[in-house]
């Protein structure tokens, strides 16, 4: 059997995020719909879009690597998304929705932080020019909306969330 190289841990490793990216891409709307605060909802919505160029850009690396675009269950991701549906049903209705809404997402963000910031550190490594400057824009996405989410939860859906109970 030939040994692995970083060459195929590149290539598992993206087909991991493609597949997270997919699921994440079915997630968002039903984040952006269950959000009460206008601001939130816009941001969900906006990187659900983001999400489809993300997925493009994933195919595209595929294609720089002469690899079909498959995917390969990320457990990880499962996990994370199903604890974010456990959180908006266990808060629906709640004051505190939003901001369940908002560490679900981010804890989706950081995942895809982590993996985008693999991805580019190795796609350096084996010199794939046209993946690392894709992988970048992607990691930039992420980055952004993760500070965006801490900005309205620490604006103002954290206090809206923090009244004493009647
Ligand atoms: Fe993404
Ligand atoms: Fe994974
Ligand atoms: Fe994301």
């Amino acid at each position: 059997m030939a040994e692995k190289t970083l060459h195929d841990l590149f290539h598992d490793t993206l087909k991991d995020i493609y597949y997270a990216e997919r699921k994440i891409l079915t997630a968002l709307p039903k984040m952006a719909k269950a959000a009460s605060d206008p601001k939130l909802k816009a941001a969900f919505e906006k990187h659900r879009n983001q999400t489809e160029g993300q997925v493009e850009r994933l195919v595209e690396i595929f294609g720089i690597i002469d690899e079909k675009p498959l995917g390969k269950t990320c457990p990880g991701i499962n996990g994370i998304l199903e604890e974010g549906t456990e959180m908006m049903k266990e808060f629906k209705d709640s004051i505190a929705l939003d901001s369940a809404l908002i560490a679900a997402a981010q804890a989706v963000e950081h995942y895809e932080i982590s993996r985008y910031g693999t991805l580019k550190t190795w796609a350096e490594e084996l010199e794939l020019t046209q993946a690392i400057a894709l992988l970048g824009e992607t990691l930039e996405e992420e980055e952004s909306t993760d500070e965006q989410l801490s900005m309205l939860a620490e604006s103002t859906i954290n206090s809206q969330a923090n009244v004493a109970a009647e």
